[in-house]
């Protein structure tokens, strides 16, 4: 198994939370109502790039459309959250980075190896976050790369190590790009490859429909989580990665972004919001974006939504590929 490879696993942690985040409530949904206009920075984890993807597409292609969709969409720089560790099985997959930084956008630290903190202790994770540096101060060079993402939004799964990963990155100048939305788009990259190698369009119509309508419910929940929270909306960053369907995908979703009227701003001005210097100060055992922890935090009901189909994403077009159609 490829090492950057999410396992079944974290998909099914995240999918504990979650169902524990989405229990049904009585709560009435603001989703329907006229919001006002909402704020939004793109983030893009897991570079250079991760998962399986369609043999038509090259790794430098899916970063090349990545890019070229968020500057169609006139977006402010995006960081990009870096992986050093998947350069030792493709040196050349250093391009991508090149790539990025050529379009003027930053690059932030998501360790090397994209290690879970839930299973490695504080120690350990921070001499992976000290091992990606020097791919980003090759990079960056004298621009600023002191952001630092936490794979699977992990902060720890005991208050102790929390806290000193937490400490070890303030006295390292980092600041946390807190994610507030979120919506497992990682997940329709594997199942997309599969159903493009099978020729199979009805799959393929499922994933493009099943992942706007998690994109769709994701902002409006976050939107109701913020305003349980803090009565308002705050400035929103949401989390996506580099994979193959984001190449198809990725011109939807900033549609649609425009359609409930987010507009885009940079990941400091986002987290520059007041909210996020709140410290929801609990330990997961798996991880939650920084509204869902908050939510825990301060003991809110949960909001009730429907979860990932990961299930589905999982088996879809896994049926062997009869050798006439390879
Ligand atoms: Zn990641």
């Amino acid at each position: 198994m490829r090492p950057f490879t999410r396992s079944l696993l974290v998909a099914a942690s995240g999918m504990l939370l979650a169902a524990h985040l989405r229990q049904a409530c009585a709560r009435p949904s603001v989703a329907a109502a006229h919001l006002p206009p909402a704020k939004v920075a793109l983030t893009v984890d897991d570079l250079p790039t991760t998962d399986d993807r369609p043999a038509h597409l090259s790794r430098s292609h899916i970063a090349r459309s990545i890019l070229h969709t968020l500057k169609k969409a006139d977006s402010p720089p995006v960081y990009g959250f870096v992986n050093a560790g998947q350069l030792e099985d493709g040196p050349a997959d250093i391009r991508i980075l090149k790539m990025w930084r050529a379009a003027r956008f930053p690059l932030g630290n998501h360790t090397y190896s994209h290690m879970d903190l839930g299973a490695h202790t504080a120690a350990e994770f921070e001499q992976d976050i000290a091992k990606d540096e020097p791919v980003l101060q090759q990079q960056m060079g004298s621009q600023d790369w002191h952001w630092f993402r936490y794979p699977y939004l992990q902060e720890g799964d005991t208050l102790e190590k929390r806290e000193e990963v937490r400490a070890w990155l303030a006295a390292h100048h980092y600041r946390i790009a807190e994610v507030s939305l979120s919506f497992d788009d990682w997940a329709w990259n594997d199942p997309y490859a599969r159903c493009v190698a099978h020729h199979d369009t009805a799959s393929i119509r499922w994933l493009k429909s099943s992942y706007l309508s998690s994109a769709t419910e994701s902002l409006a929940v976050g939107r109701e989580m913020s305003n349980a929270i803090y009565g308002r909306d705050i400035q929103y960053v949401m989390l996506l990665h580099i994979g193959g369907f984001e190449t198809v995908m990725l011109p939807h979703l900033m549609t649609l972004l425009k359609q409930k009227d987010f507009g885009l701003v940079p990941l400091d001005q986002a987290e520059s919001d007041p909210a996020y210097q709140d410290d929801p100060r609990i330990a997961l055992k798996y991880g939650g974006t920084f509204l869902e922890m908050m939510m825990l935090a301060k003991h809110l009901p949960p909001i009730p939504h429907p979860q990932t189909p990961m299930r589905r994403l999982n088996s879809i077009c896994t049926r062997p590929i009869p050798a006439r159609q390879r």
